[in-house]
């Protein structure tokens, strides 16, 4: 997650910052085009282009898209429309050239998912009616060329798809309302609307096209504020662990602390459990999910949420949170190391 400046700025001058940098950043692509770097379409399909042209359009791509981090807008222009992506594809992997699955249109999603195991197909029958899908789109500020060329937008109710995807986890955040009751104990309801209120905007995007790796990443400040979920979201989480990265973003959209150590298995890591960074609330959403879900959930799902939590805990704070930490000194076995059962 990256976080520019926060936002503290008078409104006005914000707004005339950011319309410095948008005039920036075109004049860039603009002076790209007079520099002789010309799109896959303009040069390769309407000219018919030399190798070493190819081999120049090659470079731009795995400069945006191999190892972290992929522009999806990027490769459009590159490529010189939606259209002409495939074939620019397809062409650099015929020259023996690595390409990435999932900037495909549509992408390319990895062979052999297990919707029954990460939860796929239990959730998708309580959302999959037009009023849901367009509840959890406004709440969460999706739009459509964020979600097209493959994404979902076309087929939303298709769980193999990452808009699906999303949305199964969306819905689990939802389950148990939108509102916590006056009086209640019971945090569970209070993570949806903490959830859609902070994230500005959710946009479905590549990542590193892996199934692991960096799951998401919300941007602040002086900036496009989103939240932009990658491959690794989509295809190597589960649906509970999905929701408890949407509550960790949420955190970040929210103002919360930066990740602020490096020695932690899982990378992204927080110092300690005090710090209510996002490990903390991804671990305290899936640890009500497990202890407060009920009926409402499967044993299956209750499961998920409860290795998602354990797993955490074990390997996402760089001092791991112990039970005297989380309840206070007077707790049994204080030093043992927190644990959810
Ligand atoms: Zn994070």
């Amino acid at each position: 997650m990256k976080r520019a400046i926060n936002i503290g700025l008078h409104l006005g001058l914000a707004f005339a910052i950011f319309g410095v940098v948008r005039w920036v950043s075109h004049y860039r692509y603009a002076s790209n085009h007079h520099g002789g770097s010309e799109d896959y379409k303009e040069e390769c399909q309407s000219e018919g282009c030399s190798g070493e042209e190819v081999s120049e359009l090659y470079s731009s791509y795995q400069e945006e898209c191999i190892g972290e981090g992929c522009s999806y807008e990027e490769v459009i222009e590159l490529a010189g429309g939606s259209g002409s992506v495939n074939a620019m594809l397809n062409d650099f992997q015929s020259r023996g050239w690595q390409v990435q699955p999932c900037t495909f249109i549509p992408p390319q999603i990895p062979a052999g998912l297990n919707n029954a195991a990460t939860g796929d197909n239990d959730f998708v029958g309580g959302w999959c009616s037009q009023p849901m899908v367009d509840t959890l789109w406004g709440d969460f500020h999706m739009s459509k060329e964020n979600w097209d060329n493959g994404f979902g937008f076309e087929d939303a109710c298709n769980v193999n798809l990452p808009l699906g995807r999303t949305f199964n986890s969306l819905a689990l955040l939802r389950l148990f309302g939108t509102s916590m009751p006056a009086g209640s104990n019971d945090w569970l309801p209070w993570f949806y609307p903490f959830a859609s209120n902070a994230i500005d905007e959710l946009y479905g995007r590549c990542g590193n096209g892996q199934t692991s790796g960096v799951l998401a990443t919300t941007f602040t400040g002086l900036q496009d504020n989103r939240t932009e979920l990658y491959w690794g979201f989509f295809y190597g989480q589960d649906v509970p662990s999905r929701a408890g990265t949407i509550v960790h973003e949420a955190r970040h959209a929210d103002g919360g602390p930066d990740h602020n150590c490096s020695s932690c298995s899982a990378g992204s890591c927080d110092s300690n459990w005090g710090l209510f960074g996002s490990r903390t609330y991804e671990v305290l959403y899936v640890w009500w999910l497990r202890f407060a879900g009920g009926g409402s959930i499967t044993s299956a799902t209750s499961g998920l949420a409860q290795a998602r939590a354990n797993t955490v805990l074990a390997t996402a704070f760089c001092r791991r949170p112990t039970r005297g930490e989380v309840w206070g000194s007077s707790v049994s076995n204080p030093s043992a190391f927190l644990s959810i059962p």
